[in-house]
C-alpha cells in the first residue's frame, strides 16, 4: 500500500479563500477584523512564524499589528501591554508567541488575555468551553486537523482514535475534539506502557510528540489515517536515511542546510502502511495559520458582529 498524501497547503488554502470572502463582505458593512502579534525577543523561529501570521492576516484583509519586544521585558510590562490590547475595540485576537523569556511568567500572561479575544484558545475558560462542548476559539492545530480530516472525507465518527501527545497546545485539545465528533479516543504519553501496540488498534493516529520519527510502521494499523504534528530538525545521516530512504528533496535539503524537517512519524515507513498521511512540511503546519485567521474573524463575529458562530 502506498498512503494518500494530505495536502494540508490545500485545505489550508480553502479555509483562507473562505474567511477572505468573509472578511471582504464584513468590510462592505465597515467592520474589519483585527489581530495583534506579539513577540518578547528575538528568537529567530518565533520571528518568522510572527511575520508569517501578520502577512497572512494582510492577504486576507485582516487588520494587523505586530508589536515586537525586547528580550529582557517584564511580566508587568507585558501585562500593561496585554491590557491594552484587551480594551480596544478594533483588536479582536491577541496572540502572543510562545516560547516567551523565562523571566516572564507565560501563565499567568496567556491568563490575562480576555476570553473572547484568545484566538489561540488557551485560556482557561476557553478550554473549560473546549471540554463543555460551548462555542469558543479552538486551539489552531488540532483545530486545523479536523478541518484536514473532514474535508478529505476521512470518517471521524465511531473511529477508534489514537492521540500521542497530551499537551494544552495539541494533544489534549485534539482528544477532545475527535471526542466530541464521536472518536473512541485514547491519549497516550511518555508513559504509556506498550505505546505501538496501543497506536496499531487506530483507525486514526495523531502524532504530537516531538521527536523525529518515533511512529514507525509497527505503530500503524494498515490503512490508517496518520496525522503527523512534529517538526524536528534531524541532523545525522544515519537518522536522515533511516526517515527518508533515497528521497532526492529531503537529501538535497541536507546537503545545503546541514540538516532536515522530520515530524514524529518515520515518513519512509508510514508510507508503506498507513492508508492517509501528511506530509512534513506541508501537512499540519499550514493549517494552523489558517485556523488562526478563521478564529480571528470569528472573535470579530462573537464580540461586535452580531454572530452568535
Ligand atoms: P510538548 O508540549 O513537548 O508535548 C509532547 C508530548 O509528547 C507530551 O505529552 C509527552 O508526554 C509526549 N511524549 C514525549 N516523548 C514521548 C514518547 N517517547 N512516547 C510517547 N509520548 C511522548 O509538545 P507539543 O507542543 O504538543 O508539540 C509536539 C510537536 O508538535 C513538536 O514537535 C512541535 O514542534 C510540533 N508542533 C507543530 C505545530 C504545527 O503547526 N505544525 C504546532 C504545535 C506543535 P508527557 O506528557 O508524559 O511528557
Amino acid at each position: 500500500m502506498t498512503a494518500k498524501i494530505l495536502d494540508g497547503t490545500i485545505v489550508a488554502k480553502a479555509i483562507k479563500d473562505e474567511v477572505e470572502s468573509e472578511v471582504a463582505e464584513y468590510a462592505r458593512r465597515g467592520l474589519r477584523p483585527g489581530l495583534a502579534v506579539v513577540l518578547v525577543g528575538n528568537d529567530p523561529a518565533s520571528q518568522i512564524y510572527t511575520t508569517g501570521k501578520a502577512k497572512t492576516c494582510e492577504q486576507l484583509g485582516i487588520y494587523s499589528e505586530k508589536i515586537d519586544l525586547p528580550e529582557t521585558t517584564s511580566t508587568e510590562t507585558l501585562l500593561k501591554l496585554v491590557a491594552d490590547l484587551n480594551s480596544r475595540d478594533e483588536i479582536d485576537g491577541i496572540l502572543v508567541q510562545l516560547p516567551l523569556p523565562s523571566q516572564i511568567d507565560t501563565a499567568v500572561v496567556l491568563n490575562a488575555v480576555h476570553p473572547a479575544k484568545d484566538v489561540d484558545g488557551f485560556h482557561p475558560v476557553n478550554i473549560g468551553k473546549l471540554v463543555t462542548g460551548e462555542p469558543a476559539p479552538r486551539p489552531c492545530t488540532p483545530a486545523g486537523i479536523i478541518e484536514l480530516l473532514e474535508r478529505n472525507d476521512i470518517q471521524i465518527n465511531g473511529a477508534r482514535a489514537v492521540v500521542i501527545g497530551r499537551s494544552r497546545i495539541v494533544g489534549l485539545p485534539m482528544a477532545l475534539l475527535l471526542l466530541q465528533r464521536n472518536a473512541t479516543v485514547t491519549i497516550c504519553h511518555s508513559r504509556t506502557r506498550n505505546l505501538p501496540a496501543v497506536a496499531r488498534e487506530a483507525d486514526i493516529i495523531v502524532a504530537a510528540i516531538g521527536r523525529a520519527g518515533t511512529v514507525d510502521r509497527n505503530y500503524i494499523k494498515p490503512g490508517a489515517a496518520v496525522i503527523d504534528v512534529g517538526t524536528n530538525r534531524v541532523t545525522t545521516r544515519e537518522e536522515l536515511e533511516r526517515f527518508v530512504g533515497d528521497n532526492p528533496k529531503k537529501h538535497a535539503a541536507f546537503e545545503k542546510n546541514g540538516y532536515t524537517t522530520i515530524g514524529d512519524v518515520n515518513p519512509r515507513e508510514a508510507a508503506e502502511v498507513a492508508g492517509y498521511l501528511t506530509p512534513v512540511p506541508g501537512g499540519v503546519g499550514p493549517l494552523t495559520i489558517a485556523m488562526l485567521m478563521k478564529n480571528t474573524l470569528a472573535a470579530m463575529k462573537m464580540r461586535r458582529g452580531g454572530s452568535e458562530d
